[in-house]
């Protein structure tokens, strides 16, 4: 268990960010990570409590407390603690394929239901993650766990996110032969495309897709399955050539704000935004794409989530004269009332690492209208709102903006093509509908997982996904599986 004491003797005390001044500089990761004595010394002051919520319950409730891939996170605080990083490595491997993801890019809710949280000093949870699968790596103790037999299934994984990385990884360590298809030319998803380098860097996924090839999994990059391009591949295909297949296509649908000026030059999604930072750190060409970038100008992005928080990041490595971040809701109270929400995920002021870089931020605000000249965007007309979203009278501002970002989420996955095509159930929310047991569509054969499923989520919850869908998809294909949840 850590150090007895551990606890009483140890500071929390959590890696770094290289100053503002200097990572605003360049796309790279800037987290400075803890020496190994820090790591360890972190590690001792886990109290292995009697009820760990770090580690979670297993339900898949939305709210339910701790881990969602379930991590032990108790047992490896102790490995790391003892200084036995490989089986800490091997530990973590057992609940979560990709660490490296979530080491970096958790909101770590094991860390709010830490029962040193309590009084605010939770263990370093994603710190440790990060070091054990880090160290894994450089020393090159993750391999290819090749299946010792064959199964002679086919199974084909659409969509290469997170959920997809995870199914297709699970499925081939099962002993099918598995093939995961993606629209764009690398794998990732949100990871690659969506989430900047300064949050992760790609070289982490590029690693883990050689490990996968050597596993057996097969890559077929620019394949929109029911997309409209003429080479694009027909579902209904799959349906017949594959004996399952995993729909992991993530949710791709943004939600619009359908306001006078919205047609404005200068008003993007965050999606169209953020890959094309991401194809031109990766030196990936971004073909006839005209390019949408935010050096020299005032930016407004409207919405204060994750995606939000990325466009903030993106836009003050690119140059931005100003970024202003707007919310509708209003802000959140500075600390969460402990006896109240521990160990659940607290509501909370946050600030991101980007918002951190020096961006305005404004809540309780509704974006009215859009005005510019010769077709351009140049301002935006807001006004602030009471607590039931009702406009205030005499509150009216307006905001210089050169280029205008919508973040405001995701509705559900994109319809058309794929999932009309096929013509599997949607739930009411436009979702594909499966439950958490099986992960089985309306259609015997087909499953999904992630974002796909879900609605817009978290890595950490794809992950899951995707590996209790391949659970489900051996069942189905053998009868029983040995595969780890
Ligand atoms: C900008 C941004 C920042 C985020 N930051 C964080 C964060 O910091 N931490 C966190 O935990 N979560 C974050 N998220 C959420 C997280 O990225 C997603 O929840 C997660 O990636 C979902 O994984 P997925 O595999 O279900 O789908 P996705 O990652 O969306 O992957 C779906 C893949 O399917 C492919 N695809 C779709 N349709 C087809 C088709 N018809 N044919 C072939 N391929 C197809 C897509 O091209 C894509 O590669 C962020 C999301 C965004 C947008
Ligand atoms: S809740 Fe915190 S202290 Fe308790 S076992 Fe988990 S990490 Fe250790």
């Amino acid at each position: 268990m850590g150090k007895v004491t551990g606890f009483l003797e140890i500071e929390r005390h959590d890696r770094k960010y290289a100053a503002v001044a200097e990572r605003v500089k360049h796309f790279q990761e800037f987290v400075v990570p803890l020496t190994e004595k820090e790591t360890r010394d972190q590690a001792a002051r886990c109290m292995n409590c009697g009820i760990p919520y770090c580690h979670g319950t297993g339900s898949v409730q939305p709210g339910t407390p701790g881990c969602p891939v379930n991590n032990q996170i108790p047992d490896f605080n102790d490995l790391v603690y003892q200084g036995n990083w490989q089986e800490a490595a091997r530990n973590l491997h057992s609940t979560n394929n990709f660490p490296e993801f979530t080491g970096r890019i958790c909101p770590a809710p094991c860390e709010a239901s830490c029962t040193l949280n309590i009084d605010d000093n939770p263990v370093t949870i994603k710190t440790i993650e990060c070091a054990i699968i880090d160290r894994a790596w450089e020393n090159g103790w993750v391999k290819p766990e090749i299946a010792p037999a064959r199964t002679g299934k086919k199974v084909a994984v659409v969509g290469s996110g997170p959920a997809g990385l995870a199914c297709a990884q699970q499925l081939a360590r099962a002993g099918h032969d598995v093939h995961l298809f993606e629209k764009y030319a690398k794998a990732g998803g949100l990871l690659r495309y969506g989430i900047p380098d300064f949050k992760m860097e790609k070289v982490v996924i590029d690693r883990s897709v050689t490990q996968m090839e050597a596993e057996g999994v097969t890559f077929h990059y620019g394949a929109h399955v029911g997309g409209s391009a003429p080479d694009a591949l027909d579902p209904r295909k799959l349906l017949g050539e594959y004996d399952a297949i995993a729909l992991t296509g993530g949710a791709e649908a943004p939600r619009d704000l359908l306001i006078p000026g919205r047609d404005l030059d200068g008003i993007h999604f965050a999606m169209d935004f953020l890959p094309q930072q991401n194809r031109r750190v990766g030196n990936e060409p971004l073909g006839t794409e005209r390019e949408i970038l935010a050096g020299g100008k005032h930016v407004v992005v409207i919405g204060g989530g994750d995606t939000g928080s990325d466009c903030i990041g993106t836009s003050f490595r690119q140059g931005a004269l100003s970024v202003t971040q707007l919310e509708i809701m209003p802000a959140p109270p500075d600390h969460e009332n402990k006896g109240l929400t521990w160990p659940n995920w607290p509501l909370k002021m946050r600030t991101s690492s980007s918002q951190a870089e020096g961006a305005k931020r404004e809540y309780a605000v509704l974006t009215q209208s859009f005005s510019g000249t010769e077709g351009k965007v140049a301002k935006l007309h807001g006004v602030a709102v009471d607590e039931k979203f009702k406009p205030i009278a005499g509150s009216e501002f307006e905001l210089e903006a050169q280029l205008v970002l919508l973040a405001m989420g995701f509705v559900h996955p994109v319809h058309e093509g794929l999932l009309k095509t096929l013509g599997v159930e949607l739930d009411p929310r436009g979702n594909v509908r499966a439950n958490t047991s099986e992960y089985q569509t309306s259609l015997a054969k087909v499953f999904s997982a992630g974002d796909m499923r879900r609605g817009q989520s978290l890595v950490v919850w794809a992950i899951r996904e995707g590996r209790l869908c391949a659970r489900s998809i051996d069942i189905f294909l053998m009868g029983s599986t040995s595969l780890p949840r």
